[in-house]
């Protein structure tokens, strides 16, 4: 049996277990961005159900651009629906032992960098081999990204590969303090 095969039967096996619809809106009011390497499931790491959370799946779980445009593109599927302001939550889960670690040799930098969205030089600030600072990095890199609505909140977390147990390294909510607003020229009440 190919793998395909192999999961074609699985999902027959989930039809046949009873499916309903599902809004499309998360019903946790959570986005999950995590690495998509097979040991950091957040199905099984996070217990999420179908339908609980949407799930962007990016090397190391980086806030990288190619996340950054997974998020945007959340962010306009979820406004277009009518759903852009609901106190959404997202959670950053990075993971000990990732695949992201083995790329930090010379031969390797200019591609990582270009992935993280940096320059080579700049590398070292991503904190790759670090996941705990890595998480304190992404979110810093969120707040100061003035595409990412401010009222978000933002949990890093970091899993453990080795004994299965996640930790909350920061959680930032509302991510940015709104700037207070001076009131517009003439708009003054009496
Ligand atoms: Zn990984």
């Amino acid at each position: 049996m190919n793998p395909t095969t192999e999961l074609l039967a699985r999902n027959e096996r989930f039809v046949q277990e009873g499916h309903s619809e599902l809004s499309f809106l998360p019903r946790l009011r959570t986005c999950i961005v995590t690495c998509p390497d097979p040991r950091v499931d957040p199905a099984q790491v996070l217990g999420i159900e179908l339908g609980d959370a949407a799930v962007v799946r990016a090397a190391g779980g980086r806030v990288s651009p190619i996340v950054l445009q997974q998020l945007l593109f959340l962010q306009l599927a979820g406004a277009a629906a009518g759903q852009s302001d609901v106190g959404l939550e997202l959670v950053l889960m990075q993971h000990t032992d990732c695949g992201i670690t083995h790329l930090q040799g010379p031969e390797h930098r200019e591609a990582l960098a270009a992935f993280l969205g940096v320059a080579a030089e700049e590398l070292d600030q991503k904190a790759v081999a670090d996941p705990h600072a890595g998480i304190r990095v992404d979110i810093d890199a969120l707040a100061a990204n003035p595409f990412i609505p401010g009222s978000l909140s933002v949990s890093g977390l970091v899993y453990d590969v080795a004994s299965g147990r996640a930790e909350l390294v920061e959680r930032r909510s509302p991510l940015r303090e709104e700037r207070t607003e001076s009131a517009p020229i003439g708009s003054a009440t009496t």
